[in-house]
């Protein structure tokens, strides 16, 4: 059987190995085909498929952080997976350097907000944890934990400190305008963990039909976050709008407790993704 992970973090974002760390991490968990899809950043690419294995196949891809406007109250936070675009067309690229310019920007206000009650942490300390990757919240935590405020990344998400109290939204990319950018650079876009109510307010189906319309090709269906119930739900709306389903282990390192492969996608989706993406091809 063809073991495929389509969603994988390193430290070019909030994952905890390094993009060669990475790849030798998928071929010795007995992948045969890997995506690196860092937060907004292609930074990761090259030292990914500098070091790629033999006999791993490598997809280029990165998530891509969104929103969308037609909540009723406030816009929800959604995530885009973007596989194989051409990373140097010039609109994609500029939208992909906006958004890890405006986590930086988020990420110090966020440091502000905990220095003025009085938390010993600071800016410097963040961004060299984030080692000129893009930054996250994960980084912020590594902080707190340092400084014995809390003990694990998921306690750091909690209501007290980043999921709450200290929680200030990224701008990100408007969903549609994601989805456009994504094609006209060659890519196919793939919504991640459509489902994952335990990060917030998740986005309801008719704007999933709606995405389809807009050139979405796939649903994340299978992910630690999802409920059996939940991936049902999404196989089903995938089936019922011609999309792709997927499956992935949104892999972060020690940054979170799930192993690459633990959610795989089928041979016959990967094909699909890779026969509908102009910008790169596989690796491998
Ligand atoms: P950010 O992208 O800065 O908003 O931070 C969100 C990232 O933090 C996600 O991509 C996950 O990698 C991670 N994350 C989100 N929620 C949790 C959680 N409850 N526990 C651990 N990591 C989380
Ligand atoms: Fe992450
Ligand atoms: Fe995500
Ligand atoms: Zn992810």
């Amino acid at each position: 059987m063809t073991r495929i992970d389509l969603h994988c973090h390193s430290t070019a974002s909030d994952g905890t190995l390094t993009p060669a760390e990475l790849v030798r991490a998928g071929a010795a968990a007995g992948l045969d085909v890997m995506a690196i899809t860092d937060h907004d950043t292609t930074g990761g690419w090259a030292e990914a498929t500098e070091a790629r294995p033999e006999g791993l196949t490598l997809v280029r891809g990165a998530e891509l952080s969104c929103r969308w406007h037609g909540g009723r109250r406030w816009p929800i936070a959604l995530h885009l997976l973007a596989y194989l675009f051409d990373p140097d067309e010039p609109r994609f690229a500029a939208d992909l350097a906006r958004l890890r310019d405006d986590r930086e920007q988020r990420a110090e206000r966020i440091v502000d907000l905990l220095r003025a009650d009085g938390v010993p942490i600071s800016w410097p300390e963040v961004h060299e944890y984030a080692a000129g990757g893009s930054v996250g919240r994960p980084h912020i935590a590594q902080a707190l934990i340092r400084a014995g405020l809390v003990a694990t990344t998921t306690e750091a998400f909690q209501s007290g400190w980043l999921g709450g109290r200290y929680f200030v939204p990224k701008s990100d990319l408007d969903v549609f305008e994601g989805v456009r950018a994504v094609r006209a650079a060659g890519g196919v876009p793939v919504f991640a963990h459509p489902r994952a109510t335990k990060r917030g307010p998740v986005v309801p189906d008719r704007l999933v039909v709606e995405l389809a319309e807009a050139g979405l090709f796939g649903l994340e269906a299978d992910h630690e976050d999802h409920s059996p119930a939940e991936r049902a739900a999404m196989r089903a709306l995938a089936d019922r709008l011609g999309l792709v389903v997927t499956g992935s282990s949104d892999f972060h390192g020690t940054h979170k407790t799930v192993q690459l492969g633990a959610f795989q996608t089928t041979t016959e989706a990967y094909e699909k993704i890779v026969a509908a993406a102009t910008g790169v091809p596989v690796l491998g």
